[in-house]
């Protein structure tokens, strides 16, 4: 019986894997970076005067570090794409944005880095009277922000670690629960 002595493997934690930034160096997709004439900052800003009657269409892409989207659990490893129907409705103009990107994340149990696609899709709305231009930056930037509040698991039946030796018991289980 190989029964292990207590605190005889106190590994330390596992190491975190190191991040991986080669993706965002070298082929970045097209219109990353490019310098643009709007305000500097990319963003999506509207010329009202520019929608048609039948409505526009704006593709854009959001920096996430000139942006200020990266946090220390989530990160987008490349510009997110931004897509913006608007319609005019007298002074109001509606717009349908969708975002799309690829994150990477830290497990809040097992602290693996992991990748994931984000999609999001959401509705605004404005009051437009008496205004030349409609700046909807800021608006998808609260919108990118408040779609963070997901749980942040590799998987849903993530194992986690052992609380005693620090196992990521995703890849098995460990000598002390072994034991019991
Ligand atoms: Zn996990
Ligand atoms: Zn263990």
């Amino acid at each position: 019986m190989d029964k292990p002595i207590a605190g005889s493997h106190m590994n330390p934690a596992p190491r975190k894997k190191p991040f991986i930034l080669n993706k965002m160096s070298g082929d970045r997709p097209e219109g990353y970076g490019r310098d643009k004439s709007r305000d500097g900052r990319g963003g999506v800003k509207i010329k009202l005067s520019e929608i048609p009657e039948s409505g526009l269409t704006l593709k854009e892409v959001f920096d996430p570090v000139e942006m200020n989207l990266q946090m220390r659990d989530l990160t987008f490893i490349e510009p997110l794409r931004v897509t913006a129907d608007l319609h005019k409705q007298r002074d109001a103009v509606m717009v349908n944005v969708g975002v799309a990107g690829q994150m990477k994340l830290l497990c809040g149990r097992c602290l693996e880095l992991y990748e994931e696609p984000y999609e999001n899709h959401f509705n605004l709305g404005y009051s437009v009277k008496g205004m030349l231009v409609l700046d909807i930056t800021d608006d998808v930037r609260e919108e990118i922000l408040l779609s963070y509040s997901i749980r942040l698991l590799c998987k849903e039946e993530c194992q986690g670690l052992c609380a005693r030796c620090g196992r990521n018991l995703n890849f098995g289980v460990c000598q002390c629960l072994k034991v019991n």
